[in-house]
């Protein structure tokens, strides 16, 4: 078990075989030995890097080392994370490794314990879930602040700090609720910091947080998303969900998750999709957190063949060997881009990401690969070879393959629906 030369203890060996881990990666490999020892880390890593792995396990380790007595669990480690999802995931995978752990005996130290909050659902529940306490927390950061003012939980007992997708935290607005949790934290503590992406203000909590930390990078660059096949197809902005149906057809593609640039074109292109005679499901911010769980359980246990989502997606969910994503609208940003095709090709596998590219973002798919260093070509689909004029681009603007002033004239949708008949019986 090459995970033995991390300084992992046997007993969690069962848990890394049920989880199918052969050997560690890259960040697992270097954060494991110095979360053991103590220090804290600085870990630039994505989802998919085997990020979560390499902190959980060690610190569940740490926990059960040192076993408290009977009587309430305080809260050992704490793991911040920006989402629901996020929370789930981590929350699911420390449950796993424990049900693996040997169990101790009636007069042993309890069985540690693990509670998952985030806000979007009742407290209630979650303040029954922490009576009697729980040794680590995984939490998103406005949902533990209101735990800690009903007094269902206290974090003076912390001994290890977790911020998972630190620049996510960040980005999404949670600076306050981060430093009125700190502020709830002993001072000695051990801190990791892990964050996909390095801007000035996850820098500067980085220089606040940390002492003398281990810093691991593991930069998911154009280089290191060799794994993964990247195709652009120029399509017509109208024919685009003709093109998606027919290669999700043609090629076989199953679990394909769809990136488009809106809740409504999720809504909308799931509604195309399943009259088109497949199984979509729409993935959004604004689906209630029961809907979220329900569609994206639905999707990973493979009862939908599509999930068409927003950027919500585009980080931290963990679909094992998603095998396929399409840019049906493309990302706003280079940064974006990695994100999102990031949600294939996971853990060593291979995988797909195809991106559709309509004349009026055109310049923009240019500069995506400018940022990203790649140089696709841009392909045709027999059958669906463009009709749309190129949009110079200055005026590429909207940010949804529609620029005004460019929209296709009565001549152009002519055009366009004649090479439709002409090719309805062409591809399927
Ligand atoms: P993460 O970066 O933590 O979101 O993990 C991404 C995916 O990699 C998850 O599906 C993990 O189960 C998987 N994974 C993590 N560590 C390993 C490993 N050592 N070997 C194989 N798969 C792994």
């Amino acid at each position: 078990m090459p995970f033995a030369t991390l300084g992992l203890h046997p007993a969690f060996f069962e848990a890394i075989q049920a989880l199918g881990y052969a050997a560690p990666t890259p960040v697992q490999t270097e954060a494991i030995p110095a979360v053991l020892r103590g220090t804290d880390v600085l870990a630039q890593a994505q989802t998919g890097s085997g990020k979560t792995a390499a902190y959980a396990l060690p610190l569940l380790q740490r926990l059960w080392e040192h076993p408290m007595a009977r009587g309430p669990h305080p809260v050992r480690t704490l793991v911040l994370v920006p989402t629901r999802e996020l929370a789930q995931q981590v929350g699911d995978l420390l449950r796993e490794v424990l049900r693996h752990l040997p169990r101790s005996t009636t007069d042993g130290p309890p069985p540690l314990k693990v509670a998952v909050v985030f806000g979007g659902v009742s407290i209630n529940p979650q303040m029954m879930g922490l009576r009697g306490g729980a040794d680590l927390v995984v939490a998103t950061p406005g949902r533990l602040l209101d735990l800690v003012d009903s007094g269902a939980l206290w974090l003076n007992k912390v001994q290890h700090l977790v911020l998972d997708e630190a620049d996510r935290l960040l980005d999404l607005g949670f600076a306050d609720e981060l430093r009125a949790v700190l502020a709830l934290l002993p001072a000695r503590r051990q801190n990791l910091l892990l964050s996909a992406t390095f801007p000035a203000e996850v820098q500067g909590l980085a220089d606040a947080l940390l002492r003398a930390p281990q810093r691991i990078q593991v930069p998911e660059t154009a280089a290191d998303l060799s794994r993964i096949e990247q195709h652009a197809y120029r399509v017509d902005t109208a024919r685009r969900a003709t093109l998606l149906r027919h290669l999700i057809d043609a090629r076989g593609w199953r679990q394909t998750l769809v990136f488009v640039a809106s809740q409504y074109a999720a809504e909308h292109l799931a509604f195309k999709l399943n009259r088109g005679g497949l199984s979509a499901t729409a993935f959004h911010g604004g689906l209630t957190q029961g809907a979220r769980r329900e569609v994206l359980a639905g999707f990973k246990h493979g009862e939908a063949d599509v999930l068409v989502t927003t950027d919500l997606a585009a980080r931290g969910i963990d679909i094992a060997q998603l095998p396929v994503v399409v840019n049906f609208d493309l990302p706003r940003s280079a940064v974006d881009y990695v994100h999102r095709i990031g949600r294939t090709g996971r853990a060593g596998a291979s995988g797909l990401a195809v991106s559709l590219v309509t004349a009026a973002r055109l310049a923009h798919w240019q500069l995506i690969q400018k940022r990203q260093q790649l140089a696709l070509p841009l392909e045709v689909v027999p059958g669906f070879e463009p009709t749309e004029a190129d949009v110079p681009a200055a005026q590429d603007g909207d940010g949804n393959g529609g620029v005004k002033g460019k929209r296709p004239s009565k001549k152009d949708k002519l055009r366009a629906a004649a090479a439709l008949a002409a090719h309805s019986n062409g591809p399927r």
